[in-house]
């Protein structure tokens, strides 16, 4: 490896349970701090990075559905956790020394852009890290199918999913000993073996545009930039 990156402009992905942290709810400053510190060192290679952030560390609408609430009304209420969460990042990147924005599929004026294609496509030529916020702006759909829309419509080389472990596994590897890890998988195989990685709509998108997906461990410092390099350990999909 020459440690250049292999992708000029990717899609980072973080589940908001990424956030917490050794905690069980919210967000942890420390945890937010490193993985901005391993976003400004990819963007210190020169790669833009555009960052989709999900909500489940504060709301899940499935949660407050089943607790007998609107589904929609509950939607509504996730996307708004991943509002926070999207200003949380903001501020760590900021801190960080990098200029960021965040542009939210629910326009919030008072508080970031609303979602522009061609805006948000402008921040990154110039180097900005943009935060897609709200998901996709509508109820029923995740911040999984968000991120490969937004990095389909922001023609990125790749989506990197930061999760727990250092891919994508045959069985839950906390559980069972001998889980086996892939280096590769093809999106129909994640489909049809029904693999926990992100959800069938968002699969499909990324399929469909022809979007590779990087999985990585987010909690192994500087596994972002490695994996940008080519080196793993993490699963692809393509
Ligand atoms: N959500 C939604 N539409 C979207 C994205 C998210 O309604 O386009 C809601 C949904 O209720 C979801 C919550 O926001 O449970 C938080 O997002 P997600 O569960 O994807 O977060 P993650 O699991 O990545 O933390």
């Amino acid at each position: 490896m020459d440690g250049q990156p292999l992708y000029k402009r990717v899609l980072l992905k973080l589940s908001g349970e990424a956030l917490m942290g050794p905690g069980e709810y919210g967000l942890d400053s420390n945890t937010v701090k490193q993985i901005a510190a391993d976003i400004g060192s990819v963007v210190a290679m020169g790669v833009e990075v555009c960052v989709v952030i999900g909500g489940g560390n504060i709301f899940r609408g499935m949660k407050g559905a089943a607790a007998g609430m609107d589904r929609a009304q509950a939607d509504y209420m996730g996307m708004l956790a991943t509002v926070m969460n999207a200003l949380a990042m903001q501020s760590a990147l900021e801190i960080a020394g990098l200029p960021t924005r965040v542009q939210s599929a629910i326009p919030m004026a008072s508080l970031c852009e609303p979602y522009i294609r061609r805006r948000a496509q402008r921040h990154m030529e110039k180097g900005r890290i943009v935060i897609f916020a709200a998901g996709t702006g509508n109820p029923f759909f995740t911040t999984d199918t968000a991120a490969a829309l937004r990095a389909a419509e922001m023609s990125c080389d790749a989506i990197l999913k930061g999760t727990q472990v250092d891919g994508v596994y045959s069985a839950d590897p906390k559980k069972i000993a001998d889980a086996k890890r892939f280096d590769t998988l093809t999106y129909l195989e994640v489909l049809s073996q029904d693999l926990a990685v992100m959800d069938a709509a968002a699969i499909s998108l990324a399929r469909e545009s022809k979007l590779p997906i990087v999985v990585f461990n987010l909690h192994r410092q500087g596994a972002f930039a490695s994996a940008m390099r080519g080196e793993g350990p993490y699963t692809i999909i393509r």
